[in-house]
């Protein structure tokens, strides 16, 4: 008697789970079919949009030249969107289209400020090796005056791989080491999202920054932590729109063709 109640139980579970997929399966093919009718009935035009229209802007003629809407920060002649350290014209060497850094002089900064940009620069690391690691070729590309996208002879040179060429300094490691040979012109495109803060200082939300290492992807939407610090771990303080500042790091580094575009 039990053994045939549980049988009975059992093919009543069988026959309500068929019910159940049945109404499953009914409901899903009426909704696919009602979404179908529904857009077959919508006006395609309702999703196109006319105005604002993109700005029409001229892409420059060669690979990273600078297109028409574009801040020319340096064309190889002279220092007219620079500052040294102290506010005065920076001390590095122009020569033949190209600055290079002189020890000691310190960082130089741009003249104007910035949030969100696209920056293309060139950097060549002396074509002399002296020195190791961290000593090699160092100099820096700094967001903001803060956020620190680290340049260095990377080619033969061993060092922490989050201070590598290329990295967001101590944050982020680059996805590859995409280094040319010492002596070598090379090319960051850089996308950088300013972080946000509230009226009262607080972080909204965090920088980002994408990087093209000579047309290779190395940082994809990289958050960063805080400033780039040598000691201890980033924390976020409130700013404003900042200068880009290139490093004085006691290596003859060298820059040409930088151009940026606000977003
Ligand atoms: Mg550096």
């Amino acid at each position: 008697m039990a053994l045939r109640k549980s049988l009975f139980i059992f093919s009543g579970n069988i026959q309500s789970m068929r019910t159940t997929i049945f109404l499953t399966l009914f409901f899903v093919v009426t909704a696919l079919h009602a979404q179908y009718e529904d857009r077959n009935s919508i006006d395609p035009k309702a999703t196109e949009i006319y105005e604002p229209k993109a700005p029409k802007i001229t892409p420059g003629e060669a690979a990273g030249a600078a297109p028409s809407d574009a801040i020319v920060l340096f064309n190889g002649k002279d220092f007219s969107e620079w500052v040294g350290k102290d506010g005065a014209s920076p001390k590095w060497e122009i020569k033949d289209g190209v600055m290079t850094v002189v020890k000691g002089t310190g960082d130089i900064k741009t003249k104007r400020t910035f949030g969100d940009v696209q920056l293309h620069i060139e950097w060549r690391s002396p074509s002399v090796i002296v020195g190791e690691g961290q000593g090699r070729g160092n100099s820096g590309i700094f967001l903001q005056e803060r956020y620190e996208l680290q340049v260095l002879d990377s080619y033969e040179s061993q060092t922490y791989s989050n201070g590598q060429a290329g990295s967001i300094y101590k944050q982020h490691i680059p996805l590859v080491n995409a280094t040319k040979k010492p002596g070598e012109w090379q090319t960051y495109d850089v996308i950088y999202t300013a972080p946000r803060f509230s009226n009262n200082g607080r972080l909204v939300s965090p920088a980002y920054i994408t990087v093209l290492h000579n047309g290779v992807l190395i940082q994809n939407h990289s958050q960063i932590w805080g400033p780039t610090e040598y000691k201890g771990l980033p924390v976020y303080m409130s700013h404003d729109k900042g200068s880009i500042i290139l490093q004085d790091h006691s290596n003859p580094v060298s820059y040409r063709n930088i151009w940026i575009r606000e977003l």
